[in-house]
C-alpha cells in the first residue's frame, strides 16, 4: 500500500490511497480542476478513482467532492451527517455510499472503516485504511484523541495525523476569540502538544511511520511541529518512528511497509506465547 498527500491544510484536503489496482481519495477540498491536476501529476487518471471518502462536510473538505464526482464518475462515500451538511443529496453527483461507523468497506484489496471523531461538523469520520498486509490510520480535524480514535488506531503501520497549532501562536494570534475559541475546543484541532501526547501515551507498536498534516500557516511553524513531536517519540523510546509533515501542497509518495518485517510484528508475537 502507498500513499500521497494531494493538499493539506485550510487551502484544501486530499489524500491519494493506493492498495494494488484500487485507488481512493480521501477528502476532495481542492476544486475539481486542481484536484485532476495533482493526480494526473501523480500519474494517476482521476477517473481510475474507485471512490471518494469525504471525512465531514467543512469546505476544506468536500469543496470539490461533488463536482469531481460528477465530471469523472467517481463515487462519494461518507457518514450520513456528511451527506446531509455538504449538500449532496441535491448535487448532481455520480452517487453516494453510506459509511456507517465501524462497519467495514472492502474494495477489492482495500478496506475502508470510518472512525467517528469530535469536531464540529455533522457525524465527522477519521479513516483506518487496510490491505496488502497493512494499515493506515487517516485523522484530521479533531479536537482530543478520544478513546474510539486511540483504540481505532493502536494496529496502524502508518498514520496520518493532524498538528494544526501552536497554543501560544493561536493565543497570541490575529483569529477573532471565537475562532480561537472554536479551534482551541475539544471539537475543534488537535494542537502540537495534543499530538505529542498522543505518540508518547497510545502510538501503537506496529507504527512505523507518522506524517503529520493540516498544519496552520497562521498559527504554527514546521520546526515547532517537528521538534514536538520528535521529542515525544524520543522520550518514549521511539527514535525508529520515520516523522514526515505534509505541506500545503502535499507530499511525494509514502510507502506504507507491511508489518512483517522485523521488530514491528516481533512484540505482538510475544505476547502469545
Ligand atoms: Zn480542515
Ligand atoms: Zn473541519
Amino acid at each position: 500500500m502507498r500513499f500521497r498527500v494531494l493538499g493539506s491544510g485550510s487551502s484544501g484536503n486530499a489524500t491519494l490511497v493506493e492498495c494494488g489496482a484500487v485507488r481512493v481519495l480521501i477528502d476532495a477540498g481542492l476544486g475539481p480542476r486542481e484536484l485532476a491536476e495533482r493526480l494526473e501529476s501523480a500519474g494517476v487518471d482521476p477517473a481510475s478513482l474507485a471512490a471518494v471518502f469525504v471525512s465531514h462536510e467543512h469546505q476544506d473538505h468536500a469543496r470539490g467532492a461533488a463536482p469531481f464526482s460528477k465530471k469523472w464518475g467517481v463515487r462519494l462515500c461518507g457518514s450520513r451527517g456528511t451527506y446531509a451538511a455538504a449538500g449532496l443529496g441535491s448535487e448532481d453527483i455520480a452517487g453516494y455510499d453510506v459509511l456507517e461507523p465501524g462497519v467495514p468497506r472492502a474494495i477489492g484489496p482495500l478496506t475502508v472503516l470510518g472512525v467517528p471523531v469530535p469536531h464540529d461538523a455533522a457525524g465527522p469520520l477519521a479513516f483506518v485504511l487496510e490491505g496488502e498486509g497493512c494499515s493506515l490510520a487517516h485523522a484530521t480535524d479533531f479536537g482530543h484523541v478520544s478513546r474510539a480514535v486511540a483504540d481505532g488506531f493502536r494496529s496502524c503501520d502508518a498514520l496520518l495525523i493532524e498538528s494544526n497549532y501552536d497554543p501560544a501562536m493561536l493565543r497570541d494570534g490575529p483569529y477573532p476569540w471565537s475562532v480561537k475559541e472554536r479551534i482551541l475546543g475539544s471539537r475543534g484541532h488537535l494542537s502540537n502538544d495534543d499530538v505529542a501526547r498522543y505518540l508518547f501515551r497510545d502510538l501503537g507498536e506496529a507504527c512505523r511511520m507518522v506524517l503529520l498534516a493540516h498544519i496552520s500557516q497562521n498559527n504554527n511553524h514546521p520546526e515547532l511541529v517537528r521538534m514536538t513531536a520528535e521529542a515525544a517519540l524520543r522520550r518514549r523510546g521511539r527514535t525508529e518512528v520515520r516523522l514526515e509533515l505534509a505541506s500545503a501542497d502535499g507530499t511525494g509518495w509514502m510507502e506504507v511497509a507491511p508489518a512483517g518485517d522485523g521488530a514491528a510484528r516481533a512484540p505482538r508475537q510475544l505476547r502469545l506465547f
